[in-house]
């Protein structure tokens, strides 16, 4: 395993709450890692309470810093940022909503083309939809926006994080007809944090996904690599450990399972470097 480099395409830091990127950045270039994406929390993750594109200027510059110091370390960084559907749902519940909300959040979106124009990030997302049961309405609140970041990435030329229900076969075919009615390229709309059924739909499809490394092993390896990326979707918040993976855990379960035979340090290089270049839009190491 001394050729293969490691990746995480979709991971959050929190300096504020948890370690921060110079700390993740160390112990992942130490275990032989060479991307990250660095994924934006919602503001109020970061303590930025007030609903406003100020909160949003802060968590792009928040982001910009992290990421600098990733880089610092010698690692190559994407970021992203976009409205995840919780936001939908936290600011409904703050009383938000409707059409006051959706010219605000077109507002956000405006804000990140023009930070993706003037290069203080790489890419979209997540957007997307609930993959937990919220209210009719704001699920097609979700559906209406993560379109319009569908429309943006398409005339940016920059890849797109989406968060979805994990519905399989639906799931895949609801975004592959989204993609083909608007004229997308579909190698830069990323479904993140597929289930083993969902991921093996994406491979039919042809469109990239991120695995989650809690569950990649020999059967996830079936829905096929050539669309495949691994994510730690790690959550850099110490009052909620356990809810995802460490971005070190992906060297260990990759060279587990090479040693193991249920992969080979091919298939683990075209996971982890080839399909990275190629989806997310970055220079090979
Ligand atoms: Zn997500
Ligand atoms: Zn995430």
């Amino acid at each position: 395993m001394k050729n293969v480099l490691f990746s995480d395409t979709h991971l959050h830091v929190n300096p504020v709450r948890g370690l921060g990127a110079e700390k993740i950045a160390k112990k992942f270039k130490r275990e032989g890692g060479w991307f990250i994406a660095i994924v934006a929390l919602p503001p109020y993750y970061y303590g930025f309470e007030e609903i406003s594109i100020e909160s949003y200027m802060r968590v792009i510059e928040l982001i910009s810093r992290e990421a600098a110091r990733a880089r610092e370390l010698g690692l190559e960084v994407a970021r992203f940022m976009g409205i995840h559907p919780a936001e939908i749902d936290e600011y409904y519940k703050r009383g938000v909503r409707g059409e006051k909300l959706y010219s605000f959040l077109n507002e956000v979106l405006k804000l990140v083309e023009n930070a993706v124009r003037n290069g203080l990030l790489d890419g979209i997302g997540e957007v997307g939809r609930q993959h937990y049961t919220t209210s009719p309405e704001r699920f097609v609140f979700s559906e209406i926006l993560m379109r319009n970041a569908m429309i943006l990435a398409k005339d940016l030329g920059v890849p797109l994080q989406l968060h979805l229900e994990q519905g399989g076969f639906i799931t895949v075919l609801s975004i592959k007809t989204l993609v083909d009615s608007l004229g997308i390229n579909s190698k830069h709309v990323i479904l993140h944090h597929t289930n083993t059924e969902t991921s093996s739909w994406a491979n039919n499809y042809k469109l990239p996904f991120t695995a989650p490394v809690k569950y990649f092993n020999e059967e996830y390896l079936k829905s096929g690599i050539e669309y495949c990326m691994l994510e730690s979707d790690f959550l850099d918040d110490p009052r909620r450990p356990g809810v995802s993976a460490y971005p070190w855990e992906i060297p260990v379960v990759v060279r587990n399972l090479v040693a193991k035979g249920g992969m080979n340090e091919e298939q683990a290089y075209r996971i982890l470097v080839d399909n990275v270049v190629k989806y997310m839009n970055v220079e090979s190491p």
